[in-house]
């Protein structure tokens, strides 16, 4: 169902509390729109950036149809929300990105199986349901290789990595001592990248679509540190994505925000790690630096609105604040001096509770030229691993 544009002044649905969920509420409402937000968790940052709070479990009826009943349209911040429910909004909303999408993309082997399928660029990757075939399956697949959940993992979480055959007893019994019933897990070749490179796409409901430019990431143990945009490859890694990652939305047939991440190998060919049917960490930097930002470009296309062009105003770095970090840069003295340069843009998303691998806000430098802006991300970087040694 496209349907006409959702008019401002009207609601739009969040699926999804966190940090993504609380900017998308702020672009939505500074697009005259209001937001209603249903997640579980009451301290969820989105809550108090919503016209409608709805901290119930997403299977409460009553939420449901009050819910359902408010809004005009429906997205999602992240996407581990129950597909079902969204199949359920859809038969009376619109769901953007649609639930169809969302089945695709929220299991890790449909997606790659769908991705390989189309002929896009993958890692080799197998199917595992059964703890104990995981040896003869990396038999096949070769070492080293890492072993997904196939579902509701994130920032790494539930992966392992498998160097070599003597370590494949030990992930055996961590699979079998997590799993239950219907557990599946996709086993992938370990991808020697040279860099991670992501991109988003923003696509339309009449499937016009825009890219924006590509950005560098670098991950430690699984989680975002740290996006340099633009990246600093040749043009045509730059060309070749972007047709990729356009080919990829259009294939899915999604509307809404995306981004895609890729793997660049040293011959300089591209491999999908994977898609996310939203607005992505990798993405923050479009807040400072661009002149429409990703939730921006995300509330037009669930609204109907046509994307709009993208300008990179600036080379920008960000780095992430995560667990404790949030506090050490109030204190660090070489943190307090990198903040206090022009062009760096300090964003807390408000949780209260500080906890190891919580995202608890960014950094982002604007400067004239990318090298400079990377240096100080580095920079900040250093400080904050040096300051969580000591
Ligand atoms: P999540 O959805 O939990 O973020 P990803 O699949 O994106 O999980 O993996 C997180 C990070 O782990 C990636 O950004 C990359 O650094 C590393 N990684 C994941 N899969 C592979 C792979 N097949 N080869 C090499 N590194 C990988």
């Amino acid at each position: 169902m496209n349907g006409p544009l959702v008019e401002p002044g009207s609601v739009l649905g969040v699926l999804g509390g966190g940090q993504l969920g609380a900017m998308f509420a702020q672009a939505a409402t500074r697009l005259d729109y209001r937001v209603a937000v249903w997640d579980p968790d009451p301290d969820a940052p989105a809550h108090h950036l919503a016209a409608y709070s709805f901290p119930s479990p997403f299977t409460d009826q009553k939420t449901f149809t009050e819910f359902a009943g408010l809004v005009a349209v429906v997205t999602y911040e992240w996407e581990n929300v129950p597909a079902v429910l969204c199949e359920r909004l859809e038969r009376t909303t619109p769901v953007r990105p649609a639930s169809s999408v969302l089945r695709r993309i929220q299991n890790r082997l449909v997606q790659k199986t769908f991705l390989a399928g189309q002929g896009f660029p993958v890692p080799r990757f197998a199917a595992l349901t059964e703890p104990g075939r995981l040896a003869e399956i990396l038999d096949q697949l070769g070492y080293p290789a890492v072993c997904k959940t196939a579902t509701a993992g994130y920032d790494g979480k539930g992966q392992w990595k498998i160097d070599e055959p003597s370590s494949v007893f030990s992930v055996r019994d961590s699979l079998t001592a997590s799993c239950h019933s219907t557990m599946e897990w996709i086993v992938e070749s370990f991808v020697p990248f040279e860099r991670e490179l992501s991109v988003l796409v923003a696509r339309g409901i009449d499937g016009q679509t825009i890219v924006y430019p590509l950005v560098e990431n670098v991950h430690e143990a699984g989680i975002l540190r740290m996006t340099v945009v633009p990246a600093e490859v040749p043009s045509t890694v730059v060309e070749r994505s972007a047709d990729l990652a356009r080919a990829v939305v259009a294939r899915m047939d999604g509307i809404g925000l995306f981004c895609l991440e890729l793997f660049l190998l040293p011959d300089h060919r591209v491999l999908f790690n994977e898609v996310a049917p939203r607005p992505h960490n990798s993405g923050h930097y479009t807040l400072d630096a661009c002149n429409v930002s990703q939730f921006e470009q995300q509330v037009r296309a669930v609204t109907g609105l046509p994307p709009q062009e993208v300008l990179l105003t600036n080379p920008a770095a960000m780095v992430n604040l995560i667990g404790e970090d949030a506090e050490t840069v109030k204190r660090d003295v070489e943190c307090r001096r990198l903040l206090g340069l022009p062009g760096a843009y300090v964003h807390d998303y408000g949780k209260r509770a500080i906890r190891p691998r919580r995202k608890m806000g960014h950094v982002t430098f604007l400067a004239h030229d990318v090298q400079t802006a990377r240096d100080r991300a580095s920079r900040l970087r250093q400080s904050l691993l040096q300051a969580s040694r000591n």
